[in-house]
């Protein structure tokens, strides 16, 4: 699951050749620089307790946890999706710019201090074995790994897999995207039995992949599901 030697020589290789430009200022010698990375946008401060949309009080629940039941315990995220951070997420992803995940794993680390979420386990949302193949390397994962590289936290990537290929989310509708992601995701059952588990995605619309995994690792017998995300949508309409 993670970045082939190969994408790595690679890149080490054109590094040599081109040294890293900011993926924001377009700077010349980081792939994305301190000033950057300290002014990307973060949550408000007032966000649902339980899902991190906006609300007015901090940590009380918003209407959307009020009225439905979650199987998360909580989602966390350290930014707004919002520009730049939807730009340089969509060059993490899409754009063969695996080396973003240094200095985004990093805030995400350095932002998980003071979150208090009780976790035995990490688990990064897996990627069906076809997008794996394609794609070279799992977003999620290089993130897991650099929170599990800062903090003392197990990671485990084999607990859960991705058994359905599904349509990407960021094609369809809210009310698609539930639907998209039903068994989408199963869970090894003696590896999650009783743990604590922190899911880590890379984004969070509409909150209906995380679902997803928190429903398959529950019935494998997970004792607690959170999630962790690089970028949170706050739209009050999602
Ligand atoms: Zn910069
Ligand atoms: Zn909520």
């Amino acid at each position: 699951m993670a970045v082939s030697s190969w994408q790595r020589l690679s890149q080490q290789f054109l590094t040599l050749l081109f040294p890293p430009t900011c993926a924001v200022c377009k700077r010349v010698g980081e792939v994305l620089c301190e000033d950057c990375v300290r002014t990307l946008p973060r949550l408000p401060e007032a966000v649902c307790g339980r899902c991190s949309r906006p609300v007015k009080r901090p940590f009380s629940l918003c209407a959307h946890c009020q009225k439905r039941p979650f199987p998360l315990q909580t989602i966390r995220a350290t930014y707004r999706y919002v520009s730049p951070v939807k730009e340089l997420i969509h060059k993490f992803k899409y754009e063969n710019s695996f080396a973003l995940a240094e200095p985004l794993g990093q805030a995400m680390a350095g932002a998980w201090l003071g979150q208090n979420v009780a976790v035995t386990a990490v688990i990064p949302v897996p990627l069906h074995p076809k997008r794996y193949k394609k794609r070279g390397y799992n977003q999620s994962m290089l993130l897991a790994q650099q929170l599990c590289h800062y903090h003392p936290l197990p990671l485990m990537p084999d607990a859960l897999q991705r058994v359905r290929f599904t349509r990407p989310q960021i094609e369809l509708g809210a009310d698609q995207r539930q639907q998209n992601m039903q068994q989408a995701f199963a869970a090894t059952p003696h590896l999650v039995c009783g743990q604590h588990i922190l899911l880590i995605d890379d984004v969070c619309t509409t909150g209906a992949t995380l679902i997803a995994c928190a429903e398959a690792l529950l019935d494998g017998g997970a004792a607690s599901v959170s999630a962790y995300c690089l970028a949170r949508a706050v739209s009050k309409t999602q």
